[in-house]
């Protein structure tokens, strides 16, 4: 059965900005009105400046809250080539990638009193961590679980193709991590190669992606942000949207951290049979 897993990136870091706020209501909405799980992958600094906020939507039962570093530092260097030009976004070194991810993951638990398994890298990479098994341990010592780094295309652009399914880290020696990609074009790239205010455009883009994954019964895993979801579109019709056509069509709608946890318990019993 194809599976629908939605992750917003809670990333807005402009103090006194209401964005996060904004997008949190919003998004509290829609997901209740479809009793649809899904994850926030919140950077710290973001969550520094919206604690009321967050803690309620912690609270709020519908969001499974996970990470995104603490202030959106690259732990892969992206050379981006969207067929035009190319451009570099540089990793941060080593010791403030180890910084950003503790730190990162300890406001969390301080603040919200979670313990989080998984992390969305920031920007992604083609790949994802596939190439890095020193990172990947340095995950797994922080209790990550499972990572949204996978991204990006072999141009360290857009789309990410739906036959990049989730897949484990076992052959870098982590049998227990997961790396579950992230499909097609994210909401931002998107819509802004095509214009913000043809939200229409971008839905219909959405629910080709997901009529394709329920007819090869598939794993379809979007990225969206706070900033970016309600941005010419502040009901959130979009994902309203999506989540109709997801009951339409039977897909199953996770968390991310429910995937994880099931994917699991299934390979743990396939490997207890042999
Ligand atoms: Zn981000």
């Amino acid at each position: 059965l194809a599976v629908l897993l939605i992750g917003y990136d809670v990333e807005c870091m402009t103090p006194g900005s209401d964005t996060t706020k904004k997008f949190l209501d919003a998004a509290l909405a829609v997901h209740s009105q479809h009793q649809a799980p899904c994850s926030l992958f919140v950077v710290g600094k973001t969550l520094e400046f919206n604690t009321d906020a967050l803690k309620s939507a912690a609270e709020s039962g519908i969001f499974d809250i996970q990470s995104h570093t603490y202030s959106h530092v690259l732990l892969k260097t992206v050379c981006q080539f969207d067929g035009h030009k190319t451009t570099v976004f540089r990793a941060g070194s080593p010791q403030r990638i180890k910084r950003e991810v503790t730190l990162g993951l300890q406001v969390i638990r301080l603040v919200l009193g979670v313990e989080p398994i998984g992390l969305t890298t920031p920007f992604g990479y083609y790949r994802g961590l596939s190439d890095r098994p020193d990172l990947l341990r340095f995950l797994y010592k922080n209790g990550i679980r499972f990572v949204r780094s996978y991204a990006r295309n072999e141009y360290d652009w857009q789309p990410v193709e739906l036959n990049v399914q989730p897949f484990t880290y076992a052959p870098q020696g982590f049998p227990a991590m997961l790396e579950i990609p992230v499909h097609g074009w994210q909401d931002c790239l998107w819509r802004q190669e095509h214009g913000w205010s043809d939200a229409g455009g971008f839905e219909d883009y959405q629910v080709s992606l997901l009529e394709e994954a329920a007819e090869k019964d598939l794993v379809l895993s979007l990225a969206y942000h706070d900033w970016s979801a309600i941005r010419e579109d502040p009901a959130m019709g979009i994902i309203d949207a999506l989540l109709s056509r997801a009951r339409e069509l039977g897909v199953r709608i996770m968390s991310y951290s429910e995937y994880y946890n099931e994917r699991m318990r299934v390979l743990n019993q396939s490997n207890s049979v042999v």
